[in-house]
């Protein structure tokens, strides 16, 4: 009973970790269909973000939902790229 007990105890603390990468948590099918709204190019997740693989804009994820809209997305940042 003990150990049930524990082993319970360890899942609630796994899905305390899954609540900070929901990005990963997306499904990847979802991910496969998900094209840059501007320019029509495969997303790939960065972060809490999903980033475009052609232009570099990158669109917010909120409670688990890409926002794939133009105004919503960041531009990328110029100059000061990696
Ligand atoms: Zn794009």
């Amino acid at each position: 009973m003990r150990n049930w007990l524990s082993r319970v105890a360890d899942c609630a603390d796994l899905n305390a970790d899954y609540a900070d990468v929901e990005v990963t948590m997306l499904n990847k099918e979802l991910l496969e269909i998900l094209v840059c709204p501007s320019c029509r190019k495969p997303v790939k997740e960065g972060g809490k973000k999903l980033v475009c693989q052609g232009c570099g804009r990158s669109y917010p994820v909120r409670d688990g939902i890409p926002i794939m809209l133009i105004d919503e997305a960041q531009k990328p940042k110029r100059g000061k790229g990696r």
